[in-house]
This record gives structure tokens, sequence and C-alpha cells, in this order.
């Protein structure tokens, strides 16, 4: 049972707030035990602490943020220096660790969104505030959320599920499975978002064309100016079917892989 007070990287408890010293504790644990889902190498955690972008992998260089919470899974993850992370986005986007610990400091959630999730409309800018720097400076952030609740479950790749363990290969499958959105145009990712969230609230191994027509009107106001929602659901269900993402078994009926 991996325990977060296991690890101590805090010399003195004293001289740290708590958040600061959960924030520690979080991140020395990941670059301990959470190996990088692209390549499989250790990760490290950056030198200097920034507001985004809190550890890397020594091998690929790929960026990660880690956020952790104790009650339950965020619906909505808050976060802040909303500038920065446009910027940081735009330079060299990250990919987010979320973390959950059971209030006996157990961990029993460990999961990674791939970076592409960052598509306008899943960021919602919040209120400004005043915020006291390591220095006693005072500057003011824009705080903001992710809308966790609306990335489609198939892009939360467990590493531990409420207790349980994921293997090497269940997750580096789960990651390769959602890679090709990497490649995808920022405007077409929202199509996929939705035809992937639509066929997991049909929660069903094998589905029909009929059944996903079923979201039509759903669709229809999301996508007001789209006359053609039907044609539209074909069209993604090939695009997912071309990308391996779903099999189709024969006239109109697909499987998700
Ligand atoms: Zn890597």
């Amino acid at each position: 049972m991996p325990y977060l007070s296991q690890s101590h990287p805090i010399a003195d408890w004293k001289k740290v707030w708590w958040t600061q010293a959960i924030k520690m504790l979080t991140e020395h644990w990941t670059a301990n035990n959470i190996f990088c889902p692209s390549c499989w190498s250790a990760l490290m955690k950056h030198k200097i602490d920034k507001p985004v972008n809190d550890l890397f992998c020594r091998e690929c260089s790929e960026d990660f943020e880690l956020k952790s919470s104790k009650w339950k899974l965020w619906k909505i993850i808050p976060w802040w220096a909303y500038d920065v992370m446009i910027k940081q986005m735009i330079e060299k986007p990250m990919h987010l660790f979320v973390l959950k610990y059971a209030p006996d400091y157990t961990i029993n959630n460990f999961l990674v969104v791939p970076k592409y999730f960052f598509i306008p409309g899943i960021i919602q800018k919040r209120n400004i505030s005043r915020v006291k720097q390591k220095n006693w400076k005072v500057r003011l952030w824009t705080w903001w959320n992710i809308l966790f609740h609306k990335i489609p479950e198939s892009w939360k790749i467990h590493y531990i599920r409420e207790w349980s363990y994921k293997t090497r290969t269940e997750i580096l499958n789960e990651w390769n499975r959602v890679r090709f959105l990497e490649k995808e145009k920022q405007e077409s990712k929202w199509w996929i978002f939705d035809m992937m969230k639509c066929i997991e609230k049909l929660n069903k191994e094998n589905f029909s064309l009929e059944e996903m027509y079923s979201f039509e009107n759903e669709l229809r106001k999301i996508y007001p100016q789209n006359n053609n929602i039907k044609p539209k659901i074909r069209q993604q269900l090939q695009f997912l079917r071309d990308r391996n993402y779903l099999e189709f078994l024969w006239w109109g009926k697909y499987k998700v892989l």
C-alpha cells in the first residue's frame, strides 16, 4: 500500500505551509513511483518551483503537472496563474497527473490525462486574487478551472484505481489508444471529444449506429450551426474506426476496442 507520508523530503516541517508540504510530498512520491506513460522512463522534479509544470521525463523530456486531492476525484480542477499556463501550453504543453489520497494518506487513485486535452472550452477563467510570494511580495494571479468532468473517461489513464494497480502493459495500451489525438487539429477535437462521451454514455462494448443517432438532439444543441448531425456522426465513427479506437463489426454495428 503506498503511503504518502512514507516519503519525507521535508527537512523542517515547521517552516512550510501545509499545502506546500502536500505539494512536496506528492511530487516526491510521484517522482519515485511513477514512470513516464510515453516511454516508461523515470521522472524527475524540476529544481526550481514553477507555477505550472512540476515533473519531466529524463528520456523523452515530456512535461507533467501534478494535481492532488484528499477528498474525491475532481469534477473541476482549480488552478492559478492563468497567463503563465496559457503561455506554457503554447510553448510546450504538458500532461496532467492527478493524485488522490485517502484521509489515512494512502494513495487510492493516480491517473494521467494526455496533454491534448487542453482545448478551448475545457478551461474556464475565474477570479483574480492577490497571492503572497516567498519573498512576501504580492502578485495578482488569475485563477482558472479545468472542467475535468468534460474530459472523456478514456483520456483519464489510471495507474492506480481504487487502490488497485494497473500493469505497465495496461497503462501503455491505454496511453497509445488515444495518442492519435496528438496530431489532430484543435477544432476537430471537440467532435472527437463529444463522440467519445456519447459512446461512454451508452456504456456498452458493442453498439449500433441507431443508438448513436439517439444523441442527435443533444449534439445539435452543442453544434447549432451544423445541419448534418447524422452524417457527421457516421463520419466521426469512421474516423474513430480508422484510428483503431473502434472496430466495425457489420453494417451499423460497432465495437469499442
Ligand atoms: Zn518519457
